[in-house]
């Protein structure tokens, strides 16, 4: 799950990383000082080469190019809102963020002292990677480092303290990636974070109260087809493409791709159906789940409430397994909804009872 600019923001300041000060913009909101820096919210990055990113110098400036950003489109995504800052006079950018090495199964900082919008042009070798010691962090040497790869020696303390407070909101939220680029020195000589990006593990979203604006963590969906008449939900992408599959081999019409992801539970499992309801043509929509972190039962809850929610829902053909099936399979039996053993029977049952093949 991936937290917009001013969550990730929000969730730094909390742990007394510093950046800007920012407000979303409300209708008739006027900045006290100027320059200000106007942001859109968007769930992607490159905002600043595709008209994201914009200063405005005084009220005239600002009155223009609020609604400009806000009817720019950002890699198919219009902002939901816009973030309102002070603007810096940067005198340095630098690139800073904290990932997970899967190879060495430890945390570690990687650093650029080039930062800003062209980092992605950057080779490899020319990131400064640092790795936690998961027994006894080293922040002091971790700070030292980075101040001398920044040559920014006399930040030791503040790069130490960032390290040590970074690596705190990466473990107690169970961040998979905090970035920040740039990190700017400011010309009142702070640092200062920029722009952060934070993607959270939406496979611990049950041991915290998350609420950040993303709807549907890790869902990844594809229309395959808007008049398909069959859509499907199904969990980890190797199933969900499996079950697009074996529709099409079976002479129907897929709708779309839908991966719900591991961390799916009763309210993303709703979002999903209330997405598909957009589909003119279906007749009919496969569930095929198996639970390995997703829970069947918070599954079968979904159904449930779909059920009994969603206007017109079309008939639903469900293969659950796994994790919690038992209790999925009581509460589904209570309430009249049939379960199929397999996703060939949940075609062979579309092509019978739906579109009366044979
Ligand atoms: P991104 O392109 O989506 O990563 O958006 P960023 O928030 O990183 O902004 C892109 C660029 O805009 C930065 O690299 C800066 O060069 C510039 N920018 C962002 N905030 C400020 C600011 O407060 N002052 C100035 N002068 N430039 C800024
Ligand atoms: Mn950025």
């Amino acid at each position: 799950m991936i937290l917009l600019e001013y969550e990730a923001k929000g969730l730094l300041k909390d742990y007394n990383i510093p950046v800007a000060n920012g407000v979303l913009y409300e209708e008739g909101f006027t900045p006290i000082d100027f320059p200000v820096v106007i942001k859109s919210q968007v769930p992607v990055g490159g905002r600043g080469k595709l008209g994201g990113v914009k200063i405005a110098q005084d009220m005239n400036e600002f009155e223009k190019l609020i609604p400009l950003v806000y009817t720019t489109e950002i890699k198919g995504f219009l902002p939901s809102s816009l973030l309102i800052e002070e603007a810096f006079k940067i005198i340095k950018e630098f690139y800073l963020a904290l990932t997970i090495n899967r190879d060495t199964g430890q945390i570690q900082f990687t650093a650029n002292n080039d930062g800003g919008i062209e980092i992605e042009s950057k080779d490899n070798s020319s990131f400064l990677t640092i790795p936690v010691h998961l027994k006894k962090p080293n922040f002091n040497e971790i700070g030292q480092q980075l101040a001398e790869y920044f040559n920014l020696e006399g930040h030791t303390f503040v790069l130490q303290d960032m390290a040590k407070n970074l690596y705190k909101a990466f473990t107690e939220n169970d961040a998979l990636l905090i970035e920040i680029n740039p990190l700017i020195l400011t010309a009142e000589d702070k640092l200062v974070a920029g722009d952060a990006k934070i993607e959270l593990d939406s496979s611990a979203a049950f041991r915290h109260n998350w609420n950040f604006e993303t709807k549907m963590p890790n869902a990844n969906f594809v229309i395959l087809n808007p008049d398909g008449n069959v859509a499907t939900i199904a969990n980890g992408a190797g199933l969900a493409m499996a079950t697009v599959d074996a529709i099409v081999s079976a002479g129907l019409t897929p709708a779309n791709f839908l991966d719900i992801g591991g961390g799916a539970n009763e309210k993303t499992v709703l979002d999903a159906f209330t997405k598909l309801m957009e589909f003119p043509n279906t007749k009919a929509i496969i569930i095929n789940i198996f639970g390995g972190i997703t829970q069947c039962d918070q599954i079968a809850k979904a159904i449930i409430s779909a059920k009994n929610n969603v206007p017109n829902l079309p008939p639903l053909f469900i293969r659950l397994s796994g994790n919690n099936y038992s209790q999925a399979k009581k509460l589904l039996d209570e309430n009249n909804i049939k379960l199929l053993p397999s996703l060939d029977s949940c075609i062979n049952q579309i092509k019978k009872e739906v579109l009366h093949d044979e």
